[in-house]
C-alpha cells in the first residue's frame, strides 16, 4: 500500500500534535511531516476575513518547498462567541495583539465576558482544515465543536482558549477533560473525520 506524505502548514506544535494523534488513532497510510523538514513556516500574513482562505494560503505558501508527490495540508481555526458576533473569530490569534501570545488572548477574553450572564455565553470552535495534492487539487474540509464560555480558566489540558471552553454535554472545560474527550469531540476531530473519510477510498 501507497504511504502519502503529507506536510502540515503549521508552526503550532499545539495542532501539529493533535492532528498527529487523529491521524494515528485512524491508521491511515500517512506519513505526516512537520514544516520544519522543510526550513519552518514561511510568514504568512492571515488577512482574508476567512477561516478558507487563511488555510488556503498557508497551504499555498508552503507548496513550492514540497518535494515530488508530497501533499500540503493547512489548519486555520479559531473560536467564534455568540455576545461579539463570532468575534475573535479568525482574529483568534491575535485576539490581544500581535504577539499572538495564547495566555493574554485567554486573560482578555475573560475580562471581555465577565458580565456576560451564563445564559448568554455560548461559542463554538471552528477549524478548516485544506489540502493541496500533488495534481494541484484542493480539498476543504470544515469542523465545529460547539459550547459554553466559562468565567474562569480550568485546568491546563489543550491550548489556547480551551481552559474556558465548556464543549456541550459536558460540566468541564477542555482545559479539564482528558485529551481523548477533545480529540473524540473537537472543531479539529470533526474536520479530520471529514478528511479521513475523503482519503480512506483513496488509499485503497
Ligand atoms: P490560527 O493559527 O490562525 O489558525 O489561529 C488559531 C487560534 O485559534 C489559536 O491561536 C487559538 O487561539 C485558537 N484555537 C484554534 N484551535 C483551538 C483549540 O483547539 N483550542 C484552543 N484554541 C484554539
Amino acid at each position: 500500500m501507497k504511504v502519502q506524505q503529507v506536510y502540515l502548514a503549521s508552526g503550532n506544535p499545539h495542532k501539529v500534535r493533535e492532528l498527529q494523534a487523529l491521524a494515528d488513532a485512524d491508521a491511515l497510510p500517512i506519513d505526516f511531516r512537520t514544516i520544519h523538514e522543510l526550513g519552518g513556516m514561511p510568514e504568512v500574513v492571515e488577512d482574508t476575513g476567512t477561516f478558507e482562505g487563511n488555510a488556503r494560503k498557508k497551504a499555498r505558501a508552503i507548496e513550492s518547498l514540497l518535494p515530488s508527490g508530497a501533499w500540503a495540508m493547512a489548519d486555520d481555526s479559531g473560536l467564534c462567541v455568540d455576545a461579539l458576533e463570532g468575534g475573535p473569530g479568525v482574529e483568534s490569534a491575535y485576539f490581544a495583539g500581535p504577539a499572538g501570545d495564547d495566555g493574554a488572548n485567554l486573560q482578555k477574553l475573560v475580562h471581555v465576558m465577565k458580565s456576560t450572564s451564563s445564559s448568554a455565553r455560548g461559542a463554538h470552535y471552528v477549524c478548516v482544515l485544506l489540502l493541496l495534492d500533488s495534481d494541484g487539487g484542493e480539498f476543504v474540509f470544515e469542523g465545529l465543536c460547539h459550547g459554553t464560555l466559562a468565567f474562569e480558566p480550568q485546568g491546563k489540558e489543550g491550548f489556547g482558549y480551551d481552559p474556558l471552553f465548556v464543549p456541550n454535554g459536558y460540566a468541564d472545560s477542555f482545559g479539564l477533560l482528558a485529551p481523548e474527550i477533545k480529540q473524540a469531540l473537537s472543531h479539529r476531530a470533526q474536520a479530520w473525520r471529514k478528511f479521513s473519510g475523503w482519503f480512506a477510498p483513496r488509499s485503497v
